[in-house]
């Protein structure tokens, strides 16, 4: 006697909506809610500080019962919503982020509805991945030969380059018996991100084989200490691999000299990395592109969708020059991801193979309906509209006696602090209070071992008034916190 299954007895899928009715008419109520709330950004705050009752709402500590979706949707609303990260408001200056094309939001959904999985396999997910990558390579110069992916951020990609110039350097032993007593050594500018140092940690070389040049009066690497390291170390037996330079750097926005670390890299033999996170979109304005010559000579670019490219949270990408390099240093071979001529698992270099995540989601969707929809035009004239906020506000700085310009200003990041006694102290308070105000928020960094303001223009919705509103501020903050009267 065998054991059978009536159709009834088998539960139902828990997961469909239960009134597929219903799922229609929320769906189109977010999509109004949302429309109305983009519409209305400037109305509200950039930024909120979360109230008690919502931080408390996010601790519970046990998940209980099922809610309808319409009742989570409320609960979005006045939880969620409006406590986001501010990015998407005018105002919003602090730190290098994108406000994001409301077009990218619906692509999201729409990704979301397809849940294809982008790891490999043959389906359009991935065939839209490499029509991105195509049109990458074509902005950079990029041959044929190149390969490239989406990852989370720049901070990934940078992580993927430094993994391929390892490889590179090490060969195939590097993935078998790890980087042993192999002593590699990397540099890039004092002005290179965080993450490039993190990547160095990540691969097993250490921080401390990422040698820190020094940078000149214009905060861009110094050639010759460049020179003198790469000798240094030559001299002591190490085995220099790779050179980062950065194109953009995130205090001042910094373009190393490409062309000249093109030239040492290549008469040194080394790979040539470019921290492009933000600056290499650059290549769409006539502004900007003729001081990324040597861009289109690296071994490799990471940059963010999600930054000048207003692509919505996340889009990174990585593209190397020699796409094998990236097979040699990510694929893997396994049985239940091989290759067959037709079907499904057909299609011979899979999104696996050239990254570290087999698992992902669909980045190419929003970032071919934004471009689609916006043109590399709108990056273009948002990058040049940055550029002309940052020219006004360094201006507006220049005038006011009370404020002092902190490295240089030309591109979108403008750094600056109230004179006074105890400058440190008092900017940092001046930048906390203006975040909690809500009007304009900048963050603040250190240029020169002084605590500045900051501000990174990349909000393709800020204008001149909150350039304007900025500066009045923090002068009338710095004035009132200073304790001085006038
Ligand atoms: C933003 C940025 C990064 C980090 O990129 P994520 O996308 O945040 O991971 C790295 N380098 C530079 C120059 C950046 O501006």
């Amino acid at each position: 006697m065998t054991d059978s299954i009536s159709p009834a007895a088998v539960s139902p899928n828990p997961f469909d909506p239960v009134d597929w009715e219903a799922f229609r008419a929320l769906g189109r109520r977010m999509v109004d809610d949302l429309t109305d709330q983009l519409q209305g950004l400037s109305a509200g705050p950039v930024w909120r500080p979360m109230p008690v009752e919502v931080r408390d709402a996010f601790r519970k500590p046990v998940l209980q019962g099922v809610a309808s979706p319409e009742a989570i949707y409320q609960d979005y609303l006045s939880l969620v919503e409006p406590y986001a990260g501010g990015n998407r408001h005018p105002g919003f200056m602090g730190w290098v982020q994108g406000a994001g094309a409301p077009i990218g939001a619906l692509a999201e959904m729409l990704a979301a509805g397809l849940n294809m999985n982008c790891g490999g396999r043959d389906h359009v997910g991935v065939a839209l991945e490499g029509q991105i990558a195509l049109w990458v390579r074509q902005w950079f110069g990029f041959p044929d030969t190149s390969a490239g992916l989406f990852t989370t951020g720049a901070s990934a990609a940078n992580m993927s380059a430094v993994l391929a110039a390892r490889t590179t350097a090490l060969g195939e032993a590097a993935r078998r018996t790890g980087v042993g007593d192999a002593k590699l050594c990397a540099y890039a500018s004092t002005g290179a991100h965080a993450c490039v140092v993190r990547a160095m940690e990540m691969a097993g070389l250490g921080r401390e084989a990422l040698r820190l040049i020094a940078v000149d009066a214009d905060f861009r690497m110094n050639l010759m200490a460049l020179r003198a390291a790469i000798a240094k170390d030559r001299a002591a037996g190490l085995t220099p691999f790779l050179i980062v330079g950065t194109a953009g750097a995130v205090d001042v926005g910094a373009i190393d000299d490409l062309d000249a670390l093109a030239d040492i890299a290549r008469s040194e033999g080394l790979w040539l990395h470019v921290d492009g996170a933000f600056g290499a979109m650059g290549v769409h304005s006539d502004r900007v592109r003729p001081r990324l010559s040597g861009l289109e000579r690296a071994d490799s670019i990471a940059f963010d969708f999600h930054k000048w490219g207003q692509v919505p949270y996340d889009a990174g990408f990585i593209i190397v020059r020699d796409g094998a390099r990236l097979v040699d240093t990510y694929a893997s071979p396994a049985n239940y991801l091989s290759r067959e001529p037709e079907g499904m698992a057909a299609g011979q270099v899979w999104p696996t193979d050239i990254g570290a995540d087999l698992s992902r989601g669909c980045r190419a969707l929003k970032t071919w309906f934004v471009l689609r929809a916006c043109g590399v035009e709108a990056i273009c004239q948002s990058i040049d509209r940055s550029l002309d906020l940052a020219k006004a506000l360094a201006r507006l700085i220049e005038a006011a006696p009370e404020l002092e310009q902190l490295g240089p200003s030309d591109l979108n990041i403008v750094c600056f602090r109230y004179l006074g006694p105890d400058a440190d102290e008092l900017n940092r308070a001046i930048v906390r209070k203006m975040q909690l105000g809500g009007r304009v928020a900048p963050s603040l960094t250190r240029i020169g071992g002084k605590v500045a303001i900051r501000a990174a223009l990349f909000n393709p919705r800020t204008g001149l008034a909150d350039i304007e509103a900025l500066v009045e501020a923090v002068r009338l903050l710095g004035g009132e916190l200073a304790g001085d009267p006038g």
